[in-house]
């Protein structure tokens, strides 16, 4: 990610956000307190206030607090208060997470990456012969257009909440949560206002065989748009973790992660561990610095947990994108990513490159595992996606597997 990148970055778009990279890598006036086994909510909330803070949001599976500091207190001192007491177990920055941009290719838009021939696509047409459906898979992202003509039958809605009423109708912790949840918002559903999001979802489910526009590797799914960054592509770690627990609680198991940071929260690498408890993948993008990330890591790509599997960026001719980042241990494998062809907001279409563009090709794919048996566990998909690519000599010694995402043989290889 080329932005400075605390914040969840979605992993489009990285060039054109570098004049931004200026910008704060954690929100300002906030931390995140974890505490120790057996410290109770509401002791966490007396810890919190008596050290002159405020608890802004309560992050229970990972036994953490987002907090702000009250306004006469300082957040360093605040931060002293806290690493003081036993019952505290670590204080951090609430980092900024953000996608990572490549500039637009505005002069050809094709889809390379599900054609039939060529070294850049990923076999899906044999694939599509047994199967095109695939099962839920939450976007962690900018939220998605739910209306766009080529997504709104696939998105995902909340059948037990009412739109914009103001109440948390199913008591699910979320208001107004219809389609999908708004977390920058704190209410509402997940309307994408920044295009990162609604690109992403084309990817993994534009409508397909509807005679319009693109298909996505998934023709039918049920896409559910958590927003937790914002018209910048940029959000907070304490909200890509509720994210993660939305996507869990409303019964995906299959979350696409095109965001990340330099930064290493552990508050949420406690929450990929609770997803993990939850048999829960994360599909992850590597990121778009051009680095090798076992040497410089980003996370969450980089965080060993085995339900994270990360995703590195190919061209139409197989080569590794410039931009993408790689590593031997830490990508597990490539997908296209240069020169994406999706859908975009106000119902057009759009090319974009980047790690942000190859992530959700596997995670649309696990999810298509999926949906030929659920019964498969964040473990068996990982397996069957990274055990069964197409040898790449391109990532050979740059990714685990050493090959590109190969839909037909990983879902030949679950029954
Ligand atoms: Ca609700």
């Amino acid at each position: 990610m080329r932005r400075a990148a605390i914040v969840l970055c979605a992993l489009a778009g990285l060039m054109a956000a570098s004049a931004r990279a200026q910008a704060a890598t954690a929100v300002p006036g906030r931390l995140i307190v974890g505490f120790r086994e057996g410290v109770s909510s509401s002791l966490q909330k007396r810890l919190v206030e008596g050290a002159g803070g405020a608890v802004r949001a309560q992050l229970p599976h990972v036994r953490a607090a987002a907090i702000r500091a009250r306004s006469h207190v300082a957040l360093g001192v605040l931060e002293r208060r806290l690493r003081a007491r036993r019952e505290v177990s670590y204080v951090e920055p609430d980092f900024y997470l953000a996608v990572s941009r490549v500039p637009d290719d505005p002069l050809f838009a094709n889809e390379y990456s599900l054609g039939a021939v060529g070294p850049g696509s990923v076999d899906a047409q044999p694939a599509w012969d047994s199967r095109t459906s695939c099962s839920k898979i939450a976007i962690l992202d900018t939220g998605v257009q739910y209306n766009h003509p080529d997504l709104s039958a696939n998105v995902w809605h909340n059948s037990h909440e009412v739109k914009s009423n103001g109440k948390d109708d199913d008591e699910n912790g979320w208001v107004d949560d219809y389609y999908g949840v708004n977390l920058v918002n704190g209410k509402g559903s997940g309307v994408d206002d920044d295009g990162h999001g609604t690109h992403v979802s084309g990817i993994v489910a534009g409508r397909g065989d509807n005679g319009t526009g693109i298909a996505g590797l998934c023709w039918s799914s049920s896409v559910m748009a958590v927003k937790f960054m914002d018209s910048s592509g940029k959000g907070s770690t304490s909200d890509a973790i509720d994210g993660i627990d939305y996507a869990i609680h409303e019964g995906a198991r299959i979350v696409n992660c095109s965001f990340g940071s330099s930064k290493k929260s552990s508050a949420l690498q406690d929450e990929v561990d609770y997803a993990k408890s939850k048999n829960v993948l994360l599909v992850v993008a590597a990121g778009n610095d051009g680095d090798n990330i076992d040497a410089k890591p980003v996370y969450p790509a980089s965080f060993p947990e085995g339900n994270v599997l990360t995703v590195a960026a190919t061209t139409s001719t197989g080569a590794l994108a410039s931009f993408s980042n790689f590593g031997k241990s830490g990508v597990d494998l490539g997908a296209p990513g240069d020169r994406i062809f999706s859908t975009y907001l106000t119902s057009t279409y759009k090319t974009l490159s980047g790690t942000s563009m190859a992530a959700p090709l596997v995670a649309a794919a696990a999810a298509m595992l999926r949906a030929k048996d659920s019964s498969l566990g964040y473990a068996d998909i990982k397996n069957a996606l990274r055990n069964h690519t197409r040898a790449d000599a391109a990532l050979a010694g740059k990714t685990v597997s050493g090959g590109t995402l190969d839909v037909s043989a990983a879902l030949a290889a679950v029954h």
